[in-house]
C-alpha cells in the first residue's frame, strides 16, 4: 500500500508565517529605505513617501503569489523568485536567499513536528508501507525542515512542486505515485489534497485538528456521514473557495470527491484502516 502525506499541518510546522516571510518584509522595507531615490522607486498610491509598510510589502507578494496560482503556475510557490519580483516592483535589487531564513530558523518553536505524526510514520515504517510526502513547499524550503525535525528518512519519496512542475491539487503533482490502486492520501486540505488526489482514486482522511466538538466523540467515517460532519466539510469547501480562486474553480467540482472516506484530530485514528 502507498501512503501519501500533505505535510504542512499534518506532520509538521515549517517557519514562513511567523519568521520566513516577516524577515522578507523587514529586509524589503530596509533595503527600500536605504535607497536614495525613494520617491521615484514605488509609486503605489497608497503609499506615503515615508515608503511602504511590512503590510504593503507583504500585499504585493501575496497578491503575486496569487496571480501565479491563478496562472496555474507552480512557481507561485516559489518565494525566490517573487521576493525578487516584489523588489523589483519596490524599485529595488534585493539578494535575499530564502532556503536561507529556513535554515535559520530551523529549530523549535518556529518549527515543530506533531507527535501523533511521528509515531504514525513509525508504525507505518514497520509495516513496510511506501510512505510518500506531497508537499507545495519547493524541497529547497521543505527539506532542511524535515531534516530538522529527523523526518526526512521517513519517505520513499518527497513530492514537491519544483520537482513535478505542478502544484497540489493538480493532478500532474499526483504523478509521482505510481500505483494509483492502492492509496491513501493524508491532508489538511480539502481541496488540495481531498479533491487533488480522490479524484485519482485515492482514499483521503482530512486531518481537521480543531474538531468542532460535536464530532470529537464520533468515529472518523461518521464524522464524514453525520450532518454536523457534512455542515462542517461544506464550511471548509466554501473557505477553501475563496482562498484558491484559480483555475479549478472552472472545473466542475464533483462534490462527492470533495469528500473525505476519513475526518481524524489525531493521526493515530487512522491506524486501524491503513492495514
Ligand atoms: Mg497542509
Amino acid at each position: 500500500m502507498i501512503v501519501s502525506f500533505d505535510l504542512d499541518g499534518v506532520l509538521m510546522e515549517n517557519p514562513f508565517i511567523d519568521h520566513v516571510f516577516p524577515a522578507i518584509t523587514a529586509r524589503l522595507q530596509e533595503l527600500w529605505k536605504s535607497r536614495t531615490d525613494q520617491r521615484a522607486a514605488f509609486r503605489k498610491e497608497t503609499v506615503e513617501a515615508s515608503g511602504p509598510t511590512e503590510e504593503e510589502i507583504w500585499d504585493i507578494i501575496l497578491n503575486k503569489h496569487q496571480a501565479k496560482l491563478k496562472a496555474a503556475n507552480y512557481r507561485a510557490y516559489d518565494w525566490d523568485l517573487i521576493t525578487k519580483e516584489t523588489a523589483e516592483t519596490l524599485g529595488i535589487e534585493a539578494e535575499i536567499e530564502v532556503a536561507e531564513l529556513v535554515k535559520k530558523n530551523c529549530t523549535p518553536p518556529a518549527i515543530k513536528s506533531y507527535r501523533d505524526g511521528r509515531d504514525l510514520l513509525c508504525w507505518l515504517r514497520k509495516k513496510d508501507f511506501l510512505l510518500l510526502a506531497i508537499t507545495n513547499g519547493f524541497a529547497k524550503y521543505q527539506e532542511p525542515v524535515l531534516k530538522a525535525l529527523a523526518l526526512d528518512k521517513c519517505f520513499k519519496t518527497i513530492i514537491t512542486p519544483d520537482r513535478l512542475k505542478a502544484f497540489k491539487p493538480e493532478a500532474k503533482i499526483f504523478a509521482g505515485v505510481k500505483n494509483k490502486s492502492d492509496w491513501w492520501h493524508i491532508g489538511d486540505s480539502l481541496f488540495m489534497d481531498v479533491w487533488g488526489a480522490s479524484r485519482l482514486g485515492a482514499e483521503t482522511a482530512l486531518v481537521k485538528r480543531d474538531l468542532p466538538e460535536s464530532l470529537t466523540s464520533m468515529s472518523p467515517e461518521e464524522r464524514v456521514s453525520s450532518s454536523e460532519g457534512q455542515k462542517l466539510l461544506n464550511r471548509l469547501a466554501t473557505k477553501e473557495a475563496a482562498r484558491q480562486d484559480f483555475q479549478f474553480k472552472k472545473e466542475k467540482l464533483n462534490p462527492e470527491e470533495m469528500r473525505p472516506k476519513l475526518i481524524v484530530d489525531n493521526l493515530k485514528q487512522l491506524k486501524k484502516f491503513l492495514v
